[in-house]
């Protein structure tokens, strides 16, 4: 969204999961520090989404 120096055509317009290396399609938040990336499934930070 506001980081488009990423330009890895293996993962289009979605951030890596930096546990897996998944493209993350989506993110579960279920608490303030707790997001769980989709659809892997791993335990991630948003900021560390990039
Ligand atoms: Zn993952």
């Amino acid at each position: 969204m506001d980081n488009e120096l990423e330009n890895d055509p293996s993962s289009e317009s979605f951030p890596t999961c930096p546990n897996c290396g998944m493209p993350v399609v989506d993110v579960t938040i279920t608490g303030p520090t707790t997001q769980y990336a989709r659809p892997c499934g791993c335990l991630v930070h948003l900021s560390e989404l990039e």
